[in-house]
């Protein structure tokens, strides 16, 4: 199937259970990123700054564009101007960082905590005690330019639907934990990004919002990027 015959069904399957749908990109042409968007999609993820940055100016600027991605503190500044999501935040120092730069492009900048949910130790995320710290901090309250929009995690890769099932449950009982604790009067606080091409039906089992998806829609990629 074309990739625009991929968007329009997933965009069905998750539409109609309110589910979003993340293109992700990377390591793809502006050529399948335009046929994915001629086909309706808007939303595209990337996992790289620089391959961001040389794709986003090439391409229709209604693309809301969300990073994936490890984001190093200074690559901020070339993303901060015209991203819609940074779904990677790990530490209070990148988000203070990305505070300092949507200020200075006069923006408030959305963002998920990431969550480290996978038994492997290569996975970036925040453990489960250091989004509470996080959010608790006297740093965190003063940061005005940054929204959190939910969480995001990755799980395992492994052919045990039952462990990415509880790794997913995990995920989104937190979430709801956080939700009463620090968020219970924020309704932009809707957000558990969780799910890719091999696992997002069960993601969205256990509760995704939103699903992010790459071979899927474009096709396998050369090499292993994450
Ligand atoms: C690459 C990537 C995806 C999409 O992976 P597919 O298996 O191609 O769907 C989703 N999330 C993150 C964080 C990624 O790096």
């Amino acid at each position: 199937m074309s990739i625009a015959d991929n968007i329009k069904n997933l965009k069905k399957e998750t539409g109609q259970i309110g589910v979003t749908l993340l293109a992700v990109s990377k390591t793809k042409p502006i050529t399948d990123i335009q046929e994915a968007y001629d086909a309706g999609q808007r939303l595209f993820g990337e996992n790289i700054v620089q391959e961001l940055v040389d794709k986003q100016p090439q391409l229709p600027t209604d693309i809301e564009w969300h990073l994936i991605g490890h984001l190093q503190t200074n690559k901020v500044k070339y993303i901060a101007p015209f991203i819609s999501m940074i779904q990677s935040v790990d530490s209070i120092k990148l988000l203070q960082e990305i505070n300092k730069h949507a200020l200075k492009a006069n923006r408030v900048i959305d963002c998920l905590l990431q969550v480290y949910i996978a038994d492997e130790e290569t996975k970036f995320g925040l453990g489960f005690d250091e989004v509470i710290e996080l959010l608790r901090s006297e740093e965190f309250a003063a940061l005005k330019n940054v929204r959190i929009r939910g969480l995001m995690g990755i799980a395992t890769n492994t052919d045990s639907e039952k462990q990415i099932k509880e790794e997913y449950y995990e995920l989104k009982t937190f979430f709801e934990g956080v939700k009463l604790s620090f968020f219970r009067k924020d309704d932009a606080f809707d957000t558990v990004s969780m799910g890719m091409s091999s696992d997002y039906k069960l993601a969205i089992e256990q509760g995704s919002t939103m699903v992010r998806l790459g071979s899927t829609i474009f096709g396998g990629r050369a090499k292993k990027t994450v």
